[in-house]
């Protein structure tokens, strides 16, 4: 058999099972309705952050040169940094070029061999890879179960964490943090929460999740975000206690080999935050647009969650259900996201519907009309 030859029998499989995946260019100038994206307030293209990248990239160049700790780290790096930690009430915060690396960077770095890592079973694919990694032992639990993570803490001794989501990506619904909070200082345990889908929507004026939950600046609690979402940018960043981003400068290898945040992703990163400071509606609205989402949406007898954040997850019948509903709702004039397995674990096929704050009452109400007529 050829070298990859293999590769061909699961293409097969794939295929058989409705699961092949295809990338679909998006133009500049698309008509289509988005309620696929994960622009959350609308600020991806909003000017005064599109002029933050393209000032940036004047100013410090096209990419930063290298790696944070050689010649990666410019003044714009140190700007957004205390800002982003300002403004989620953190005492300390670090830049990464994703959140993918700056949730592989929490979890592996705070984890060392023989501590434990409690990991919810709906957390996000790079909080799984970063336990993965992580020289500590891994014990999954049930979703969104504070008394579980409870349990498992107690069957350790020695340095522990709890890690979950703070809006899980794929139904939209919100985690007891307060409650996994007080669960892991019973056990002098620290907990790492994934804000994705929280910064920008929940806390006041888009604080996030927890800074909603009054743990933001706690001791105890460490946050990774990405700055691709309500941010409209590209990037990710941990947020703590400076002992902990002290930590993660020397020990987190996704930091360390890899290059700095790009100076336009961050030259857009802080215009956005500035912008949301400023105009801090923005998140209530995101909020209410997801409301009247999820209820227009049941109002014409679909199923949906009902949402915490900005995330509306609507169920559909089967995988290849899914795929035809949101190739329908595209040709409708629609996009939306569309959550089949493997992304999900459960494997309930979904239509995952973003609440932007932008979206206009006559916008959803298309919006909810095209996913009623094309229902599978
Ligand atoms: N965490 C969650 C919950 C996410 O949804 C995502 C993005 N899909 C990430 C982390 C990764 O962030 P980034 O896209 O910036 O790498």
């Amino acid at each position: 058999m050829a070298a990859f030859g293999w590769i061909d029998e699961q293409a097969e499989l794939r295929r058989r099972a409705g699961l092949v995946r295809t990338l679909k260019p998006r133009p500049a100038d698309s008509p289509l309705l988005d309620l696929a994206s994960n622009d959350y307030l609308g600020l991806a293209r909003h000017p005064e952050v599109t002029e933050g990248a393209a000032r940036a990239a004047r100013t410090w160049g096209g990419g930063s040169t290298g790696s944070r700790l050689v010649t990666g780290t410019t003044e714009l790096h140190g700007e957004l940094e205390r800002e982003l930690a300002g403004f989620c009430g953190f005492e300390a915060a670090l830049v990464f070029s994703s959140g993918y690396a700056a949730n592989l960077a929490a979890v592996t770095a705070l984890a060392p061999h023989g501590s434990l890592i409690v990991s919810d079973s709906g957390n996000h694919a790079s909080l799984i890879d970063g336990c993965r990694l992580a020289r500590g032992t891994t014990q999954v639990v049930a979703h969104a179960d504070p008394d579980a993570v409870r349990k498992a803490l107690h069957t350790h001794d020695g340095p522990a964490v709890a890690v979950s989501d703070t809006v899980f990506s794929v139904d939209g619904d919100a985690a007891p943090l307060a409650e996994l909070a007080a669960a892991c200082r019973e056990h002098g345990a620290g907990l790492v929460v994934d804000d994705a889908h929280g910064l920008g929507v929940l806390g006041d004026g888009g604080r996030g999740a927890p800074q909603a939950s009054g743990l933001a600046g706690a001791e105890d609690v460490v946050v990774t975000l990405t700055l691709s979402k309500s941010l409209g940018s590209q990037g990710g960043a941990v947020l703590g206690p400076a002992r902990v981003i002290g930590h993660l400068v020397n020990a987190a290898r996704t930091f360390i080999f890899d290059t700095g945040l790009a100076p336009a992703a961050a030259g857009a990163a802080l215009a956005a935050l500035r912008l949301l400071r400023r105009e801090p509606e923005r998140a209530a609205r995101a909020r209410a647009v997801a409301d009247e989402l999820y209820t227009r949406l049941t109002a014409v007898g679909l199923t949906a969650v009902r949402p915490d954040a900005a995330v509306v997850s609507v169920r559909a019948p089967s995988p290849e259900g899914a795929v035809r509903w949101a190739a329908d709702c595209r040709a409708a004039g629609l996009a939306v996201g569309c959550f089949r397995p493997p992304s999900v674990p459960d494997g309930v096929s979904r239509l995952r519907l973003t609440a932007r704050a932008d979206l206009s009452g006559e916008q959803l109400e298309r919006a909810v009309r095209v996913i009623g007529e094309t229902r599978p």
